[in-house]
Order: C-alpha cells, then structure tokens, then sequence
C-alpha cells in the first residue's frame, strides 16, 4: 500500500491536507508490532511518514500492512524529543503515550 498524501522532494510524504477526523489514540487497539513501553501507535495510522521522519530510530513501517509501529522506546533524551515531536506532528493523533 502507498503512503497516502504528497510525496516531497526529501523522499518524504507530506500528510495529506484534508486528514480524517482526529480522535484520541487508544492503547486498546495500538497495532500488533507496537513493543511495550510508553510510546505506541493505533490503526488509525495512515502511512503518512511523518514520525519515521521525525523520530527514525525508534518508528519503522510494517511494509506488508502499510502502517507505522514503535519498533524500539526512546533511550536518549533526544529520542525522547522526537517521539514527542512526532506524536504532536501525527496528523491523525495515532501515536499514543501511555505515561509509562
Ligand atoms: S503514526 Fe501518524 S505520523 Fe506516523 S505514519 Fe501513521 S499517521 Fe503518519
């Protein structure tokens, strides 16, 4: 499956404009490859790219499923910036903290 949304020039995919309705993340349906920790994302993923992006060592994409997942918990305080950054740049509110 394609990442929905504009491909940039950096090999990026800019989300796309008109994104669905945003709900809040829900741990209950976070995807199957999501590890345990404090970071997770939930089907409502849309492959736009923006957090593997944002946070690449610890985001990855289930290229079968066309979906992102945490692969790997933030181990630094940088990481840690960037799970944040990328769960506040998530244009559908798939990436969930669960204070963990
Ligand atoms: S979790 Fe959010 S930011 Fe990451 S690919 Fe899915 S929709 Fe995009």
């Amino acid at each position: 499956m394609l990442p929905r949304g504009r491909f940039l020039s950096t090999g990026a995919v800019e989300a796309p404009l008109r994104a669905p309705a945003k709900t809040m993340p829900d741990p209950k349906d976070k995807v199957f490859e999501s590890v345990a920790g404090r970071y997770y994302v939930d089907s409502q993923c849309i492959d736009c790219d923006v957090c593997r992006v944002t946070a690449p060592a610890n985001f990855q994409r289930e290229e079968a499923k066309g979906y992102s997942y945490v692969f790997r918990q933030p181990a630094s305080a940088e990481e840690e910036a960037q799970c944040q950054e990328a769960m506040d740049s998530c244009p559908v509110e798939a990436i969930g903290d669960n204070g963990a």
